[in-house]
């Protein structure tokens, strides 16, 4: 277990929750932008009457419920995602800075939430996931994990980060091989940069771990949607934001399932 750290959990969860805030305000920005191939400079738009917002009118949360939720210059509704996006992002990295502690490696996991973060929006308002977010997280995701290996001077980790990869990623390449219709490529590239940084922390109990509890939220969900809408056809649900939730629940208490499975069944 790393991240043993002398200072309090308060403050630790706090300094994780105010950068959640801010990385939730901009996580808002990039899904918002990068789909649409737009740059990420500039300040914020009213996408109705292209008013610039002020600095204040960015400040996370607060600044929704200053509003009211509405654009002051043309009234239109500020979808509440927004703000719900935040206090989300605030949540995870503050759950993130108690597992690893304020130290690099809390900042490189933090940063993965913050990508899957991303993507689960895009994911749910587009149905995709964009390369333009997914191969530069596989790129930078590696240099930041082979940069903490270093600098901790252990190379195992790199080495199960690989099989993780192989694993999780080889995986859904297979399936979408077998059952062409049946998963995106999307969700094909994210599972192995998903498989790299479940591995990096413990492969294969972890990855397996992410793995089952993707298919598990995906199925319960879908077997919910399914009776929601009449039991009838098939229900587009994208995966992308199942398979984000089952690793970013692994990250965080994914030893402490696998643990409590062994236990119980040894
Ligand atoms: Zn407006």
């Amino acid at each position: 277990m790393t991240g043993a750290t002398a200072l309090p959990a308060g403050f630790v969860a706090g300094v994780g929750a105010f950068l959640g805030l801010i990385l939730g305000s901009f996580a808002t920005v990039v899904s918002h932008r990068v789909p649409q191939g737009m740059g990420l400079g500039g300040r914020s738009r009213c996408p109705r009457c292209d008013r610039q917002l002020s600095a204040a009118e960015n400040v996370p949360v607060l600044s929704y419920v200053a509003l009211r939720g509405r654009c002051r210059g043309c009234g239109t509704r500020i979808p509440a995602r927004y703000p719900l996006i935040e206090i989300a992002t605030g949540v995870l990295l503050a759950l993130v800075a108690l597992r690893f502690g304020l130290n690099l490696k809390g900042l490189v996991y933090g940063a993965f939430v913050w990508v899957l973060v991303v993507l689960t929006v895009i994911d749910l308002e587009r149905r995709l996931l964009p390369n333009r977010i997914v191969y530069p997280a596989f790129v930078a995701g590696w240099v930041a994990l082979a940069g903490l290996s270093a600098i901790h001077g252990r190379w195992h980790p790199l080495l199960t980060a690989a099989e993780g990869m192989a694993i999780f990623g080889g995986f859904f390449l297979l399936v979408a091989l077998i059952v062409p219709s049946g998963i995106g490529m999307g969700d094909v590239k994210i599972a192995f940069v998903l498989g790299t940084f479940l591995g990096y922390l413990g492969a294969p109990g972890l990855v397996l771990v992410g793995m089952f509890l993707a298919f598990l939220l995906g199925g319960i969900t879908g077997l919910f949607l399914r009776l929601l809408a009449g039991a009838t056809g098939k229900t587009a649900v994208p995966f992308g934001p199942f398979l984000a939730a089952g690793t970013v629940v692994t990250v965080l208490w994914g030893q402490f399932l696998l643990d409590a499975y062994l236990g119980a069944s040894s």
